[in-house]
């Protein structure tokens, strides 16, 4: 059988394909060519499976979806508080392209100009590149290939960019530039001028909805504190004047650009790209908003639906042995803190005798730190009650399975390795 997920993206598109409302971006002569019928939706998973259709291929810059992942590159350079020294995470209410500033003379987060075009002032150089080929290679590691500067693009924003000088002026007059405005409003045109298609946005999201992993090399790329960060900087700020609304139709942490294209990216689950170059007064595009918002209901992805998961996490539970002596617990899905805490509670079910516990982790797909510090003092308390307790765990995920009172745990490979012994 073939999976149905492309034809309902493809769905999708013929959706929203008569909506025709909306206008070119304009102020960047350039983008005024695009052509404006051009649609495409892609979707990837955490573990790396893409689905695109539509426009799948064609590429355009990515703009303003540039934002978070050179915050992100600085904040996995720099640190969090040098970064927070330069640039809030309020979000602005205002358009993109507001010259405005905090009270604190801070702009107010990374999403709109003022805070993207310092973000950019961080970068730091290193082998004498310049800022925005630093982040072209950075980004093209992400998207897992080598994506390309739009020279027109560029050289068109550059000539008509009066808006963003007077931005980068106001920052360098404040002191939150400290260098020459000019350069770095240069280097920010030329980050926003990268190319990318809808897959290589998915692709790119799908590291930061995995944690900061990229799926297909195992390799992490990005720190979990940075992830963090930039997904809720996305969730409050990265719609701009809009994130409101947003947040309560779509509800997944986003970024828009002005070429047209939106990346959504769902902590855990998947990331989404939506790209059509009509643009809402926002400068969001108004198709973009349509398939992300009809998405997110048709398929529950809004992040305030989170179902519990910890009901899940035993999958079966029984005993076997002489006198049913041996209680087998079978364990699935995410250990972090709500389902520890429910498994420890069924733990307290079992009564203070010398019996055997085997606790088969095969299927947990993720142990959390919290989550591993709670099972390890939970096999603690059932040792100390007197039993012994077996792990199956063919991944080794505890490490040395050493628990707080520095027991080493025997782990088993697999069931039938255990029930040989
Ligand atoms: N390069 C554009 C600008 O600075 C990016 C804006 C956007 O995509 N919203 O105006």
């Amino acid at each position: 059988m073939q999976t149905p997920v492309p034809e309902y993206l493809a769905h999708v598109i013929d959706q929203c394909e008569n909506n025709q409302t909306g206008k070119l971006a304009d102020y960047i002569p350039e983008l005024a060519h695009a052509n404006p019928d051009q649609v495409a939706l892609a979707m990837s998973t955490v573990d790396g499976q893409i689905y695109a259709v539509g426009d799948e291929d064609i590429e355009f810059t990515i703009q303003s979806m540039s934002k978070p992942f050179t915050y992100a590159y600085v904040l996995q350079q720099l640190g969090l508080d040098e970064v927070l020294d330069k640039v809030g995470v309020e979000p602005s209410g205002e358009a993109f392209n507001e010259i405005s500033l905090g009270h604190d003379k801070r702009p107010k987060n990374p999403m709109i100009n003022s805070g993207a075009i310092t973000t950019h002032s961080l970068i730091p150089i290193k082998d004498q590149l310049e800022s925005a080929e630093i982040i072209r290679r950075f980004m093209s590691e992400l998207a897992g290939r080598e994506l390309c500067f739009d020279e027109a693009v560029y050289a068109s924003e550059i000539k008509t960019a009066y808006r963003n000088l007077s931005i980068g002026y106001m920052l360098r007059t404040v002191g939150i530039l400290e260098t020459d405005p000019v350069d770095i409003v240069n280097g920010y045109i030329r980050q926003c001028s990268i190319l990318v298609t809808v897959k290589d946005l998915v692709k790119m999201g799908s590291i930061l909805a995995n944690g900061g992993i990229d799926a297909t090399t195992g390799k992490r790329l990005l720190n979990r504190d940075v992830v963090r960060q930039v997904l809720s900087v996305m969730m409050s700020c990265g719609m701009y004047d809009a994130a409101g609304d947003w947040l309560t139709t779509v509800g997944i942490p986003a970024k828009s650009g002005v070429a047209g294209g939106i990346l959504g990216v769902l902590p855990g689950q998947v990331s989404i790209a939506a790209f059509s170059p009509r643009l809402d007064e926002h400068g969001n595009s108004v198709r973009g908003i349509e398939m992300m918002e009809r998405l997110s209901r048709d398929m529950g992805l809004h992040l305030m639906e989170g179902t519990p998961s910890a009901q899940t996490i035993v999958q079966s539970h029984y005993r076997t042995g002489k006198n049913a002596s041996t209680s087998i617990y079978v364990l699935r899905g995410v250990l972090k803190f709500t389902e520890a805490e429910m498994l420890l509670r069924i733990f307290q079910g079992e009564a203070v005798d010398e019996s055997t516990i085997v606790i088969d982790l095969t299927q947990i797909s993720l142990i959390h730190d919290v989550g591993k510090r709670m099972f390890l003092e939970g096999v603690d308390r059932l040792i100390d009650d007197g039993h012994s307790v077996l792990l199956v765990d063919p991944e080794q995920r505890l490490e040395q399975a050493r628990t707080h009172k520095d027991r080493v745990l025997h782990v088993y490979q697999n069931m039938d390795e255990l029930l040989e012994k």
